[in-house]
């Protein structure tokens, strides 16, 4: 039994215009209601773009709302990028930093991710910041020391269980509809687990969540794996049932 409470994120991608964005929010939040389950805490993260009209949708509910990506600076020249303080001042609680799409597509190292992380806990946000190995790397047996390398590189000075959560995500599973195997899922949220000590206060308290093709089937067994504190989940949250299924496996 963990003394954790399991969090279950929705990374909406670039998916949602305002009216569904909103209709999905509202949909989730009628259900959760204004006080939170004793299980588990919902964070929807739509794109920027709808982040003020979901923030507005779910007000009043336990729902919380985070970003997707943020900038490192509190403002300047930085065209087409939002700071996380923007993200805080429109209703957001939480961020994602270092999705493996953000890595790959815009090549964002681990130091900045880690400059975002910082922002993030500077803007009172609680960062989600994501690691995870390559399907190569993990051939090559090195997932393991990747995924260590991406987490003492990315973490931010004064991270801790209240401000920091950890999103261990294979880039192979994201997407695929493939997952590892349960026992590949335990070792590396152990490993994690174990690294965490010496960059984070209360390690022990910190939340680990999976991500990579996570279901309403697939879900129970996965949350039942031990440090496994929770799922960041991709396609499986942009239909309510499919993402309340995925909180109920809790
Ligand atoms: P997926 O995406 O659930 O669609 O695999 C997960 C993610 O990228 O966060």
């Amino acid at each position: 039994m963990t003394a954790r409470r399991y969090l279950i994120a929705g990374n909406w991608k670039m998916h949602c215009r305002r009216a569904d964005g909103t209709a999905l929010a509202i949909d989730l939040a009628t259900r959760v209601g204004a006080k939170a389950d004793p299980r588990f805490d919902l964070v929807l993260c739509p794109p920027a773009t709808i982040v003020a009209a979901v923030a507005h949708g779910v007000a009043g509910s336990a729902v919380a709302v985070g970003g997707q990506d943020c900038h490192a600076e509190i403002q300047g020249a930085h065209t087409g990028d939002v700071a996380a303080e923007m993200l805080a001042d429109v209703g957001a609680s939480h961020v994602i930093v270092g999705h493996s799409e953000r890595r790959t597509n815009h090549g964002e190292t681990s130091a900045q991710v880690q400059a975002k992380a910082a922002a993030a806990l500077r803007a009172g946000l609680t960062a989600i910041v994501c690691v995870g190995e390559t399907e190569g790397e993990r051939d090559a047996g090195r997932a393991e020391t990747v995924v260590a390398e991406q987490l003492a590189t990315s973490i931010p000075a004064g991270a801790t269980a209240g401000n920091c959560v950890v999103a261990y995500e294979p880039v192979w599973a994201i997407g695929t509809g493939r997952t590892p195997t349960l026992a590949d899922i335990a070792a590396m949220h152990a490993m994690i687990r174990g690294r965490l000590s010496g960059l984070v206060e209360q390690p022990d308290a910190v939340r680990i969540l999976y991500g990579g093709s996570v279901k309403p089937g697939n879900a129970a067994e996965i949350l039942a794996v031990a440090d496994v504190d929770g799922a960041l989940v991709g396609g499986a949250s942009l239909k309510a049932d499919d993402f309340w299924g995925i909180a109920q496996a809790c």
